[in-house]
This record gives C-alpha cells, structure tokens and sequence, in this order.
C-alpha cells in the first residue's frame, strides 16, 4: 500500500485528501463525494497537463496535484459554446460584415505600423478625411442633385429592372439599380485629364511643371496647380487640381482623384451611405452600402464598373499594398476586399 497525500482542486476550493491506494479508484472517488458533492458518476478527474485520472491509472504515480470537474459543467461549456456558434450563424449580413470589419481594423494596426510610419500614412489620408466631410453638406448635396437628368435615370433603372424580369421592384431594389444608372450617366459626364488642351486655341499641351495657385484656385482646395505650354501659340494652360467637390461639380474634370471625390458627392447627395477608397498605390474610388446585398459594394466612376473589387489586381496586374475606406465615421482597412494575396501581403511585414 501507498499513503497519499492529494491536493484536490474543484472550482475555487482545494482539499487536502488523504488517500491509499490499496483502496481502489472506487474509493477516492467517494472520498471526493463527500468533500465535494460531486456524484462518483460525474466525477472527471485530471493530473498532470489535463490527464484524465481513471481506473486504468497507475495511483501510487499519479500527480500530487488533481483537479476535480464536474460533467454537468463540461457539458454546460459545451452548450454555451454551441449556443454561441449558432447566435453567429443566426447574425443578419450585416452584423456579420461590421464584425468582419472590427477584425480587420485590429490587423490594419498590425499592418501599416511596421513599413510605413503611421505618421506618414494619417498625413496622406488627412486630405481625404477633409474631402468627406464636405459630402455632408446641404448645399453642396442640392448643388450635385441639381446637376442629374433624375427623371431619366429613374426610368432606365426602371427598363434595366424589367430587362431582368423584375417589373415590381421593392425600394430598395429601384434605389440599387438608379445608383448604377448615375454611376454610367457620371461616367459619360465627366472627362478624363492628362494634358489638358490649351484654353485660347484647344491644340495640344505640354507639361511644364508646378505652378503656385491663385486665391481663386485655393478657395476651392486647389494647393496644387500643374502648368500647361501649348505646342502651338505657347499659351500656358492651368490645371488646378480641386479638392472640393463643388468646384468640380462645374469643371467636371480631371484625374481619379476629382473623378471619385466627385462622384460620391453625387452618392451622399442621392442619400446612399458611401465612402471614398483610397487605394495607396495611387486610385481612388467609392464603396456605397448596399442594403440588397447586405454589405458594401465596389463602384468605379473612372471605369464606370461595379462590384468588382478584383478588377485592380487581376485586370489591371496592380500590386496592392493598402486600401483605406474613408468615410464620415471613421477610416478603416479594406484591403483584404480588394486582394486575394492577403497571406503573401502579411508575409511582407
Ligand atoms: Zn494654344
């Protein structure tokens, strides 16, 4: 026979048990029974590293040190964690994408802080943040409804809606589909710049280099004015690059950065929840909410092209590093959306 000296741990409670093994597995257990009240029957002991402690086991060896749990609460562990899985299954779309969406601010942290100076990148989003704020003005929002043929639109969506069968579309089906006609009308409004024509004969420019801007193009958020020689009459031509929307509301011009800042102007002012995407290697487009597909969807102004986040680094072979969403809220990381190199991006840092 072996006297031991068991130290018995149960919920918060240790208790000394004196035990010998001579007796049998049978007995400790009663001995845990009226120490602890927990039936022999629902009794799971565990040694060392978790080892569950039975009959087959060597007494003389086992651990001084034992835990005593009781099944009934294994199995009320096993039902919480199987009532949570089925609260996530029940989660509507939408919770879904704003807790993917938590996450994927937790590893935007993990993400830009060790290759860029996080200095860096807030100086490069401020610009951004500033230009959003803008689409929450009234004005500014009346101005840019004032400027879409909405009578028109509204009946395309309409015939684009009949050509799909679907001749008594719900609110929220009629709203999706007049977003896409005012991105293809946006599309055809609006006009690409490189070299932009010269203003006094319209014949071809060159690129001479920055100018300084004028009170008038800094009113309206231009600190950067490119200059413009004429190959013909040596007439300089500005192109001042605006940053409030309203200016371009009335230029109707320019790079993607003028072609999405003013397009989601246009979202806003149609009452769609939008934010501009700015993708670090040098696009910019918008993501509006979509209530019929539960989640956010792609919009590309410049490409006229939607719900086609992949169009970036399969069609255009892009390599992307960081795409940002930023919106009236907040900013958040969406270049997971955007890359199926995700693993090969983290690998990097
Ligand atoms: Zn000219």
């Amino acid at each position: 026979m072996v006297a031991r000296r068991l130290a018995v741990s149960h919920n918060d409670d240790t208790f000394d048990v004196d035990y010998d093994t001579d007796d049998g597995f049978e007995v400790l257990k009663y001995q845990l029974f009226s120490l602890t009240s927990v039936p022999p029957d629902q009794q799971k002991i565990l040694g060392r590293d978790d080892q569950i402690v039975s009959d087959e086991s060597d007494l003389a060896s086992i651990s001084d040190k034992l835990r005593l749990v009781s099944i009934d609460e294994v199995e009320e562990e096993i039902v919480a964690e199987e009532k949570e899985k089925l609260e996530n299954l029940a989660m509507s779309d939408e919770e879904l994408a704003r807790l993917i969406q938590a996450e994927e601010e937790a590893l935007m942290m993990q993400h830009f802080v060790s290759r860029e100076s996080k200095e860096q990148v807030e100086q490069r989003i401020q610009q951004y943040v500033n230009q959003v704020q803008m689409y929450e003005d009234p004005h500014r929002q009346e101005m840019a409804r004032k400027t879409v043929p909405v009578d028109k639109l509204e009946e395309k969506a309409l015939i684009s809606l009949g050509r799909e069968g679907n001749y008594k579309p719900t609110k929220v089906e009629q709203d999706n589909a007049f977003l896409l006609q005012l991105l293809f009308w946006f599309k055809q409004s609006f006009r690409w710049v490189n070299s932009p024509p010269c203003d006094s004969c319209g014949n071809d420019t060159r690129s001479q280099g920055m100018g300084v801007a004028n009170s008038s193009e800094t009113l309206y958020g231009a600190s950067r004015v490119e200059l413009f020689r004429c190959n013909s009459c040596s007439n300089i031509t500005r192109f001042p690059r605006y940053d409030d929307p309203l200016k371009l509301l009335e230029t109707r011009k320019g790079r993607c950065g003028e072609w999405a800042n003013c397009f989601t102007l246009y979202c806003r002012a149609f009452g769609y929840d939008s934010r501009l995407i700015l993708d670090f290697t040098d696009h910019v487009w918008t993501e509006c909410f979509s209530p019929s597909l539960g989640r956010w969807m792609h919009l590309d102004p410049c490409e006229g092209i939607y719900d086609n986040p992949l169009l970036y680094e399969k069609g255009w072979k892009k390599s992307l590093n960081y795409v940002f969403a930023i919106a009236k809220d907040g900013v958040h990381d969406v270049t997971k959306r955007y890359t199926r190199k995700w693993p090969e991006l983290f690998s990097l840092i």
